[in-house]
C-alpha cells in the first residue's frame, strides 16, 4: 500500500495542476517533466548502467531540431512533400535519426572504459552542438520559429495546459517502462554491468548489447523530451542543448538518486526549481544583476553530493509515511511459481565432458599455467589441489573463456572452445564461480540467481519496458527461486546478496550457476568462510549433483572436504600438474607431500 503513496500524490497534482496553477507554474512544471525524461535516461545509463554520460542534450537536440526542422521546411522535394507539416512524422523521423546516430556513437564509445567513456561523450556533445549552430537550415544562433503544433484528432495541441497533459503522459509511461524493464531479464542484463564485465558474461550476457541497449533508451527518451519542447515552445534555439545542459540533466540524475526511477523526477524538480528560484531571489537579495544563480547552485550540488552521494530519494522514502515501518517488518514475498524451463538432456555418466591437453597461461614472463592435461567426466568430482598462486584460479579463466590460454587446446563436449568466449562457453553448459565473490551487493539473492537464467530466457528490452515477458519472467524467477532452494538459502530469497555472510554469497554463486542448467560446474573455493554444518550441507549437495550425471571441477583448500567428496585429484604446483589419481593416493604421493610441507616431511 505504501509504496503507492508517491504514485497516487503524483497522478493527483498532475491531474489538478493546471486547474488550480497560473499558468506560468503550469509551464514549469512542464520542462520539470522535459528534463525529467532526460535524466530517466541517465538513471538508466549512468545510474543502473555505470555508463556516464555528458552528451545527453545532444539527442535532447536531434529529437528537437529535426521535427522543428521537418514540420517547417519548404525544401522538401514533392515526392517527399508527405513528410513536411507534421509533428507526428517528425517525431518518428526524430527517432530514427536519433537511433541511428546514438547507434553509431555507441558502437565507438561504449566500448572505451575509464574516463575515455565520459570524455567521449563530452566530444560527440560538443561536435552535435556546433553542428546545431552551423547548418544554414537550421537558422543558425536564431534557430527555427513558426513550429506547428501536433494535432489530435485535428485538434491542435497547444497552450501550457493541454502540453501539460501530453508531456506528463509521456513521462509517466517513460517511468513505468523503465520500471518494468529494470525488473526484466534484460534490466538484469543492464544491471549486471556494475558487477563487471567479467560477471556478466560468465553468465552469459552480452554486455556490449547491453550497454548498448540503456544507451539506446537514454537517448530516445532524450530525444522524445526534445520533440515535445520544440512543439510546445514553437521555437528552438541550439543554447538547450549544449554541454552546460547535459551537465545539469546529469546533476539531476545523480542527485535525485541515480538508481531510481522516481529519482530522476525529484532531481528534475529540484534542479529546475532551484534554477529558477535562485535567479528570482538572488539578484533581490544582493541588490545587483548577474548570474548569482550559477555560483549558489554550483555550491549546493557540491554540498548534497558530499551528503547524499546515492541522492535524495533513498533519503526522501525514508521520511516517507509508513516506508519506514514497512522497511523493518520486510512484507513476506510470494515464492516466485511457473511452469519449469526447458533443461539439457542429460548425459551419460562418464561422458567425457572436458578434456584440456597442453593448456599454459602466461602473464608476461609468469608462467601461471605449464603444459596442463586432464579430462573431467559427467558424474565425477574432480579436485584441482595446490599451494596459494599454484595457478587454479588462472586455469579456471582459461577454461571458462573468461581470460583465454595462452596455448594449448580445451575441449568441452567435444568441441574446441579455447578460442571462444566466456559467453559462447556458458551457452554450451559451462557455468563457474568465483573465487572472490561477484554478486550484485544491492540486487536480491534471488534477482543475482536468475541471473544465472539469463541463457534460458530470450525477452529483450522492449518485450520487458511493455510488460509483454511475463511468462518467460515468471519461469525464470521459479526456476532462480527453485535452485535457492536447493541450496539451503530459501529463508534468504528476497535479501539483498550483499548483507549475506560471505560463505552464504558463495553459495548464492553456486545456486546462479546451476540455474544456467550446466553440465559442468566449475567451483573456486565453494567452502570457505562455511562452518563445519554448512560445509556438510554443501558436500551433500554437491554429491547429489553428480549422481545427476553434472561434472564437477572443484578447487578448495580444505582437504577433508576435498578428500570425502572428491573421485580423483589433479594436484598443481608452480602452474604445473605434479601429480593425478585417487584421494588416497594423491595423499601419499611424496611429490605432494613436498609440496605442501615445503619439503619438511622427507
Ligand atoms: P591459485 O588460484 O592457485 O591460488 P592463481 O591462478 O590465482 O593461483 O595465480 C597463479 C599465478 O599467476 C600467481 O603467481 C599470480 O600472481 C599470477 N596471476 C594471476 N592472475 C594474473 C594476472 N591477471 N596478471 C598477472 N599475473 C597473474
Ligand atoms: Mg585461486
Amino acid at each position: 500500500m505504501m509504496r503507492r503513496v508517491p504514485t497516487v500524490v503524483l497522478l493527483a497534482a498532475v491531474a489538478l495542476a493546471p486547474l488550480v496553477l497560473p499558468e506560468f507554474q503550469v509551464t514549469l512544471l512542464g520542462y520539470i517533466a522535459l528534463a525529467a525524461l532526460v535524466a530517466l535516461g541517465l538513471v538508466l545509463l549512468t545510474g543502473v548502467a555505470g555508463l556516464t554520460s555528458f552528451g545527453q542534450a545532444a539527442f535532447v537536440g536531434i529529437g528537437a531540431y529535426t521535427s522543428a526542422w521537418l514540420s517547417t521546411t519548404s525544401a522538401l522535394p514533392g515526392w517527399l512533400g508527405w513528410a513536411g507539416g507534421s509533428p507526428w512524422i517528425g517525431l518518428a523521423a526524430g527517432l530514427m535519426l536519433t537511433a541511428a546516430v546514438g547507434w553509431m556513437l555507441g558502437a565507438v564509445t561504449l566500448g572505451l572504459s575509464g574516463h575515455y567513456l565520459p570524455l567521449c561523450t563530452i566530444a560527440w556533445g560538443i561536435s552535435l552542438y556546433f553542428l546545431f549552430t552551423n547548418l544554414d537550415f537550421l537558422g543558425g544562433h536564431a534557430g527555427l520559429t513558426d513550429i506547428p503544433p501536433p494535432q489530435v484528432g485535428g485538434t491542435p495541441i497547444r497552450g501550457a495546459g493541454s502540453f501539460h497533459y501530453l508531456i506528463w503522459a509521456t513521462l509517466l509511461a517513460a517511468m513505468v517502462f523503465t520500471r518494468n524493464l529494470l525488473d526484466s531479464r534484460a534490466g538484469r542484463a543492464i544491471r549486471a554491468l556494475r558487477g563487471g564485465a567479467t560477471m556478466a558474461e560468465a553468465m552469459g550476457v552480452d554486455t556490449a548489447r547491453a550497454k548498448m541497449a540503456a544507451f539506446m533508451v537514454a537517448a530516445l527518451f532524450a530525444a522524445v523530451s526534445g520533440w515535445l519542447y520544440a512543439h510546445m515552445q514553437r521555437f528552438i534555439n541550439p543554447t538547450p542543448f549544449g554541454l552546460g545542459m547535459s551537465i545539469e540533466y546529469l546533476f539531476m540524475a545523480v542527485i535525485g538518486g541515480a538508481a531510481s526511477v522516481w529519482g530522476a523526477l525529484l532531481g528534475a524538480g529540484l534542479v529546475t526549481f532551484l534554477n529558477q528560484w535562485l535567479q528570482d531571489v538572488l539578484p533581490a537579495l544582493l541588490g545587483a544583476s548577474g548570474n548569482f544563480e550559477v555560483i549558489v547552485f554550483g555550491m549546493l550540488m557540491i554540498l548534497l553530493l558530499q551528503r547524499t552521494p546515492d541522492g535524495l530519494w533513498p533519503v526522501l522514502t525514508r521520511w516517507l509515511p509508513g516506508a519506514r515501518q514497512a522497511q523493518r517488518s520486510r512484507a513476506p514475498r510470494a515464492v516466485p511459481q511457473g511452469e519449469p524451463l526447458p533443461a539439457r538432456t542429460p548425459l551419460a555418466r562418464g561422458t567425457v565432458l572436458l578434456a584440456l591437453r597442453g593448456v599454459t597461461k602466461r602473464f608476461g614472463g609468469l608462467v601461471a599455467n605449464h603444459d596442463m592435461s586432464f579430462e573431467v567426466h559427467a558424474g565425477e568430482v574432480l579436485a584441482l589441489i595446490g599451494p596459494n598462486g599454484a595457478g587454479k584460479s588462472t586455469l579456471f579463466n582459461g577454461v571458462s573463456g573468461t581470460d583465454p590460454a595462452s596455448e594449448g587446446e580445451i575441449s568441452f563436449l567435444g568441441r574446441r572452445i579455447e578460442r571462444l568466449g566466456a559467453r559462447e562457453i556458458a551457452r554450451l553448459g559451462m557455468s563457474r564461480t568465483f573465487q572472490h565473490v561477484r554478486l550484485l551487493p544491492s540486487m536480491s539473492v534471488l534477482e543475482n540467481v536468475a541471473l544465472g537464467a539469463h541463457l534460458r530466457g530470450s525477452r529483450g528490452v522492449l518485450a520487458a519496458g511493455l510488460r509483454l515477458d511475463r511468462g518467460e519472467e515468471r519461469r525464470l524467477l521459479a526456476e532462480a527461486a527453485r535452485q535457492i532452494e536447493r541450496v539451503g538459502l530459501g529463508a534468504s530469497m528476497f535479501e539483498p546478496a550483499g548483507s549475506l555472510a560471505l560463505g552464504q554469497q558463495r553459495i548464492v554463486e553456486i545456486a546462479r550457476a546451476l540455474a544456467a542448467d550446466p553440465c559442468l560446474l566449475l567451483l573456486d573455493e565453494p567452502a570457505a568462510g562455511l562452518r563445519l554444518r554448512e560445509k556438510q550441507a554443501l558436500a551433500e549437495l554437491l554429491a547429489k549433483l553428480r549422481d545427476d550425471a553434472v561434472g564437477i571441477l572443484l578447487v578448495e583448500h580444505d582437504m577433508d572436504f576435498v578428500m570425502g567428496l572428491a573421485d580423483r585429484v589433479v594436484v598443481m604446483d608452480f602452474g604445473e600438474k605434479i601429480a593425478e589419481g585417487l584421494p588416497a593416493e594423491v595423499q601419499a604421493n611424496p611429490a605432494v607431500v613436498e609440496a605442501y610441507l615445503g619439503g619438511v616431511a622427507s
